[in-house]
């Protein structure tokens, strides 16, 4: 990667590593309450089960994969050793998260070979648009975190970060769903801006591009964010959980039907579907590092 940083580090603001944390957020439970209130209400508040879908194991395996190809000395990183990753990764998973098992019926012998060969072409997708012989990542799976507005924490986890020689940096966020890309290009954008943030407030640096890959199409989107935009996206962040700390003071959290709705899982208790939302839970103020409302989505979850 060749660029050439932004912003000059003395010119940048600092993260005050003194302040008081007095809440947290995480880019995917910021995206929940941006996209339906009540959607995050129900993963946050009420912490509401969600039953594993095929497209998120799907993701998180492709993740999995992709970080292990860069354990690999560079030559080695060829089409070849990621397929046979995939298989071995997938049983690594299974035995760390056995809810995945359910996902294919006892006895279902070609659902999951079907599921392997899914995930081998995503990674088809990926050698389409990047040859990984010629990376080498400063960071992979990596969780970052800046302190806001003095008080907020904001944390999530980035999928890789590329740094060149002169420091610019680059953050890579793989795609893997196959939903309508349209769908879900502003969520995708909003945690992308939402690391390069964080980046910028505790590296001085302001990205200098951010990199969708998504691996079903083929395809790299790039942004490159600036200074002003960033300060701007802070002041977004920092309203949005004022919100959030409005709207939990008030127990008043309503739906927002959107395209969506077709991938949440909380259709039956959400009144936009004739559904009703279980009492507000009594909860008192959470610890701002344990708290669900800042807990980030493992890499590849939040497809
Ligand atoms: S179904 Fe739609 S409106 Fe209802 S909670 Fe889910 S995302 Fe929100």
């Amino acid at each position: 990667m060749t660029a050439e940083p932004v912003i000059d580090a003395a010119d940048s603001p600092t993260c005050d590593s003194s302040s008081a944390v007095r809440a947290s957020l995480s880019p995917s439970r910021a995206a929940d309450f941006k996209t339906c209130p009540l959607l995050y209400r129900f993963r946050s508040i009420d912490r509401l089960p969600e039953r594993p879908t095929v497209e998120q194991a799907r993701g998180t395996l492709v993740h999995a994969v992709l970080e292990r190809l860069f354990d690999l000395p560079a030559a080695a990183r060829t089409p070849q050793s990621a397929g046979d990753l995939v298989a071995p990764q997938w049983d690594r998973l299974v035995t760390e998260q056995p809810e995945l098992a359910t996902l294919f019926a006892e006895g279902d012998t070609e659902g999951p070979a079907e599921f392997l060969r899914s995930a081998a072409a995503l990674l088809e997708g990926y050698f389409a648009v990047e040859d990984p012989r010629r990376l080498e990542p400063a960071e992979r799976e990596a969780l970052i975190s800046a302190v806001v507005d003095d008080a907020l924490l904001i944390r999530g986890y980035l999928d890789r970060l590329d740094v060149a020689p002169d420091g610019a940096l680059r953050v890579v966020d793989y795609k893997t769903g196959g939903a309508p890309r349209e769908a879900f290009e502003a969520r995708a954008l909003f945690q992308l801006k939402f690391y390069a943030l964080v980046l910028w407030r505790t590296r001085g640096v302001v990205p200098r591009v951010l990199r969708l890959l998504y691996l079903r199409d083929a395809e790299v989107c790039d942004y490159t964010p600036d200074a002003e935009e960033l300060l701007r996206f802070e002041r977004t962040v920092v309203a949005l959980w004022q919100a959030i700390e409005q709207a939990t003071e008030r127990q008043d959290f309503r739906p927002r039907p959107s395209r969506l709705c077709d991938w949440c899982n909380h259709q039956a208790l959400c009144p936009s579907f004739g559904g009703t939302p279980p009492p507000f839970p009594a909860t008192g103020p959470g610890d701002p590092l344990t708290d669900a409302r800042s807990r980030p989505a493992a890499p590849g979850a939040d497809e």
